[in-house]
């Protein structure tokens, strides 16, 4: 049995014994190490106590096993010298208590033995005695082995020192871990808190980049992906689909008039109640300005019932700031089968059908009909004819007669414009003036027609006038004025021999800055017309704002004279008012001797109308000059 094996701290032991072995180890107290010498023989303990004391120790002598615990329980010792048999209670008895209390590494015992008590040193040193040596001691044999164990307890001690203080170091790691594990973890939750910040902002930011600000309702863009789920998933599932595109009428008065505040409470109020009746899964989404566009989930009658509820609700007047406001709503409906089925085509087709609701009178719905598609077509194509007609210069112009009623002589001539298409015909100019007003060519078209029907009146006799049309959308074009001097200047044809005809329609829209261009072309020295009076809003207040120069009253009053008490009542006032302003009146259409008849005995100063001629190419004015002007008398 090796003591080795109780103590594992072996190397540091050795390190500590690296001093000379007749240099006594110094106790950390005192500096001297100190021993208890435990014997019941006197001589036994004092040789011992004496020569260690001669080597620099400190010894304390106990007479006994009970005294030596007294001691040991009073004092400090480094290292204890116990003879195993004594008389009170033996060496095995005074270990044992002694390890009760200490370990070996912290009170060191060597046991004292008679050689023949070998069985009870095995004994000893398994229950912690640290050493032993035997009867009769050999002195330097004792101190080698005091040595050794006082050094293993130095070692032993100055490992404790290190382990406290490394634990204490520990305690210290720990706590700095402790709080920068604190601190991890104070910046992990805000780090958490930031992402999730973040993640609410992105969540945000998507669903402002699909949601209209102001109703809530989705966007164009989210309408679009609705659309294209609901498409995808009845093409999978089948069902039912119909999208409804919804206009507002009368919406751009509001927003025009009592400003985009209260516009923008009306769109709010309506989304809200459209949002209402809305059912389970339907869409509803705000695609811009006032127009919204819904996925339903139904059939044609379905849609339909929607379609009137959605009408019926915008009608209910709206309260905004105390004032009652009233607005409409058209509707187009697709119903999704045949070629209708993917999303873009849907909502064109939703789209078209409104504007027929629009076109049909507002304030209704309008089921999508393939037939749209074609005429959208055909429009498209007359748009390319027409803008190739322009930029050859292709449009002709035809010459109708204007004849004053008193002297039956031609008085002037109105400018129509006329084009011949090769594949279609002739083309009404009711067709291709819109399309010119919408797609930006008017202005071109009506310079053109100015300054050929100019120049071609300047080749006629004396005071034979030429009458132009000109459509409102020449007024915002801002080069009016400047075509109308040009084409004066560049014909030589004296301004008083030009006439402009213009309609009712430009009071309705910048009607302002309109009147003023008006002036500013009477100013000029040309004559103002009113065309078609008595169509479109009549307004008699119309004829107060400017001085016009002449009233052509429209031909559906000529061409029902003579059976309408109404028509008659009509064209008779507006003679007498116009005579009143001092201004010329022409009837046109005038179709029949019994309508002349009719016009003359109420006062209409001149006459236009296929009675007299059509509108005819400018070569044949000359022929027909010949004929209704009478031969000088
Ligand atoms: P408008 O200014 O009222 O021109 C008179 C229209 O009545 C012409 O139709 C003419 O052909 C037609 N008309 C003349 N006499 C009779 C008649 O006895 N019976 C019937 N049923 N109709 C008669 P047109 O040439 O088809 O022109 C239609 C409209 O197109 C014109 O109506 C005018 O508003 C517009 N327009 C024609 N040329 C031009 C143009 O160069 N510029 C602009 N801005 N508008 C034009
Ligand atoms: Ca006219
Ligand atoms: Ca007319």
């Amino acid at each position: 049995m090796s003591i080795t094996n109780i103590f594992p701290l072996r190397s540091v032991a050795q390190a500590a014994s690296d001093r000379p072995l007749d240099e006594p180890p110094g106790s950390a107290a005192t500096g001297k190490a100190r021993l208890l010498i435990v014997d019941d023989v006197r001589e036994n303990r004092e040789i011992l106590r004496r020569r260690f004391e001669r080597h620099g120790y400190h010894a304390t002598e106990a007479s006994g096993g009970l005294e030596a615990i007294d001691l040991i329980e009073r004092e400090t010792f480094d290292l204890v010298l116990l003879d195993m048999m004594m008389p009170d209670i033996g060496g095995l008895e005074v270990l044992a208590r002694i390890r009760s209390k200490f370990s070996p590494g912290i009170l060191p015992v060597i046991m004292v033995t008679a050689k023949s008590q070998s069985e009870d040193v095995v004994e000893a040193l398994n229950h912690g005695a640290n050493d032993y040596i035997t009867k009769p001691v050999d002195f330097s044999i004792a101190l080698a082995r005091v040595v050794t164990q006082i050094d293993r307890k130095r070692a032993e001690e100055k490992i404790q020192q290190m382990n406290d203080e490394l634990s204490r170091t520990n305690e210290a790691l720990e706590g700095r871990v402790a709080d920068r594990t604190k601190d991890l973890v104070q910046a992990n939750l805000q780090l958490r808190s930031e992402m999730e910040q973040r993640e609410k902002s992105q969540a945000n930011i998507v669903h402002l980049a699909h949601h209209d600000a102001l109703t809530g309702l989705g966007n164009r863009l989210l309408f679009h992906k609705e659309l294209n789920d609901a498409v995808a998933h009845r093409q999978r599932h089948g069902g039912d689909l119909a999208v409804l595109f919804i206009d507002l009428d009368g919406f751009k008065s509001i927003n025009d008039t009592l400003g985009h505040g209260t516009g923008d409470s009306v769109l709010k109020h309506l989304a809200t109640r459209m949002r209402n009746v809305l059912r389970e899964g339907d869409k509803i989404g705000r695609l811009g300005g006032d127009e919204f566009a819904i996925i339903q989930f139904g059939n044609e009658h379905q849609a339909a019932a929607l379609a009137t509820r959605l009408i019926e609700l915008t009608r209910v007047p709206f309260s905004v700031d105390n004032q009652r406001l009233v607005i409409g709503a058209s509707i187009g409906i697709v119903v999704a089968q045949g070629d209708y089925q993917d999303s873009v085509q849907l909502l064109r087709a939703a789209d078209l059908a409104m504007y027929r609701a629009k076109a049909a009178g507002r304030g209704r719905f309008q089921f999508f009909e393939s037939e749209f598609d074609r005429q959208v077509q055909e429009r498209r194509e007359l748009e390319v004819s027409l803008r190739a007609v322009v930029d050859e210069d292709g449009l002709e112009i035809h010459y109708q007669p204007l004849i004053n009623v008193l002297t039956g002589r031609i008085s002037g001539f109105e400018a129509l414009s006329r084009w011949e298409d090769p594949q279609r015909g002739f083309v009404p100019p009711s067709t291709f003036i819109p399309l010119a007003e919408e797609i930006g060519l008017i202005g071109i078209i009506g310079q053109r027609i100015l300054e050929r029907a100019c120049a071609e009146a300047a080749t006629w006799p004396g005071e034979i006038t030429v009458a132009v049309n000109l459509s409102p959308a020449q007024f915002l074009t801002g080069h009016l004025i400047s075509a109308v001097k040009g084409a004066l200047a560049a014909s030589g044809l004296p301004p008083s021999r030009l006439e402009l005809e213009i309609t009712e329609s430009i009071f309705l829209q910048g009607s302002d800055a309109n009147l003023a261009v008006l002036s500013e072309l009477g100013r000029l020295g040309v004559k103002i017309s009113m065309d078609d009076f008595g169509t479109g809003y009549s307004s008699l207040s119309y004829l107060r704002s400017f001085a016009f120069d002449k009233i052509k009253i429209d031909k559906s009053f000529i061409q029902d004279i003579s059976t309408s008490e109404s028509s008659i009542a009509i064209v008779r006032a507006v003679c007498g008012l116009a005579r009143s302003f001092g201004a010329s009146t022409t009837a046109e259409g005038v179709e029949t001797d019994s309508q002349l008849d009719q016009i003359r005995a109420e006062g209409c100063t001149e006459v236009q109308g296929y009675f007299f001629s059509k509108p005819l190419p400018a070569s044949e004015i000359p022929a027909l000059l010949a004929r209704l002007l009478p031969a000088p008398e």
